[in-house]
């Protein structure tokens, strides 16, 4: 079949949700993807930050086949040995004391609500009614999740969303302060904002909404779905700024390309919030899953990855720095933290054109927001891959 035979296929059957790319991709290897014609591209995506050691490594792909061969599921009505694992291994990687396995980042943003409700009716006898989110963030697409979501484009043809959300600007303190009341039962926020357009946090607005958290007896949930798991040089970008969550949310690259999210709490939570009869899934940490979650995390520690992105994040950088000087009128400027980084491109320069047009070069790249160019390269990258990134991006802005 032709390339164009599985889009027209594909277009037949799928509900149009998607603007797609005209790409069909094939295979993958480390950094590379390659298209059912064989051609290849540079993957500095990750499949929206999912493939965090890049496609097919061999330790990963040898615990997936072994738990195909032993057991896909059971449900949560039995224990597991590969739930003890994963269980153990999100633990140990975030800090966090208890944890809960979902299918999704939006179903673990749902449960982060669920949970603060929780705890807010053990507290006072009522539901906690009131969360404080953000303009621009981004927390996913189902109803709980769209409600907590600061983007009016992703959610006007669905009201009534949940009600008590109130929108506070990110990285400013002042704004957030006077939306607390008593019925305010949780702060949600991504330590860096991804589809907003890239913004990390500032360390003291963090802390300050830490501090407003703590006087009020309310949740601090770290929504880390993307910016998570190595990303920002950090097992989780939290442990890097030293402020730690109530509840934390996990899941793009915590499966390693297999459909798992997580939702963690601290002690304190974890013993008065949610209790049986109160939450569940039928998917949710099956034996499969957790096989992939477990040796994507110890992956992770055993290459230091988050090592590799403290100390090849500077060179990153230092690239885009100079594709921004030598396309000022067409990149405005650059920010993002460790492997997570946005390119500020001009008006006139739309981030799906320099998609499509870097595609045509054998790169695949991402957009955020209305004018951020977005790069989350598999964490494995190296300088090498970065230089080539770079010179397939100076073609790209030499063409507009
Ligand atoms: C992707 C994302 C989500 C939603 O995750 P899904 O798996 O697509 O439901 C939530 N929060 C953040 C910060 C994300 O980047």
């Amino acid at each position: 079949m032709e390339k164009q035979d599985y889009i027209n296929g594909c277009e037949e059957n799928l509900l149009h949700v998607y603007n797609r790319f005209p790409v069909v991709f094939d295979h993958g290897e480390g950094m590379r993807l390659f298209d059912t014609d064989g051609k290849s591209y540079l993957d500095f995506g990750s499949g929206i930050g999912v493939m965090a050691f890049g496609y097919g490594h061999p330790d990963y792909t040898r615990a997936l086949h072994e738990q195909v061969d032993r057991l896909m599921h059971t449900s949560n009505l039995y224990y597991t040995p590969q739930l003890m694992r994963a269980a153990q291994a999100v633990c140990r990687a975030s800090g966090m004391d208890k944890v809960f396995f979902t299918n999704s980042g939006a179903e673990a943003i749902e449960g982060a609500i669920k949970t603060a409700k929780k705890y807010a009716y053990k507290k006072t006898g009522k539901a906690g009614k009131n969360v404080i989110a953000f303009n621009h963030s981004f927390h996913g697409r189902t109803v709980g999740a769209l409600s907590v979501t600061g983007n009016e484009h992703y959610r006007e043809a669905f009201y009534p969303l949940m009600d008590g959300v109130r929108f506070a600007d990110f990285n400013d303190i002042d704004s957030v302060r006077p939306l607390v009341d008593e019925d305010t039962c949780a702060i949600i926020v991504e330590p860096v904002q991804g589809e907003g357009g890239i913004i990390p946090a500032a360390k003291e607005f963090l802390l300050g909404l830490r501090q407003l958290c703590d006087e009020n007896d309310m949740l601090l949930i770290f929504d880390e779905i993307q910016c998570g798991m190595g990303r920002t040089g950090h097992m989780y970008t939290f442990l890097g700024y030293d402020i730690t969550p109530d509840v934390l949310t996990t899941a793009k690259a915590l499966g390693g390309g297999v459909p798992v999210g997580a939702f963690a709490v601290s002690k304190k939570v974890g013993e008065s919030s949610l209790q049986p009869g109160d939450h569940g899934t039928t998917y949710g940490g099956n034996p499969f899953v957790c096989a992939a979650v477990t040796a994507s995390i110890e992956l992770m520690e055993s290459l230091d990855l988050p090592g590799h992105v403290r100390k090849t994040a500077p060179y990153l950088e230092e690239k885009l720095d100079e594709l921004c000087k030598k396309h000022p009128d067409k990149v405005l400027g650059h920010r993002g933290l460790g492997f997570m980084q946005g390119l500020i491109l001009s008006p006139d320069v739309k981030p799906g054109d320099v998609v499509v047009r870097a595609l045509e070069k054998g790169l695949v790249v991402l957009t955020a927001g209305s004018d951020v160019l977005r790069l989350l390269p598999p964490l494995i990258a190296e300088k090498s891959d970065i230089d080539e990134m770079a010179e397939i991006l100076d073609g790209v802005f030499m063409s507009f």
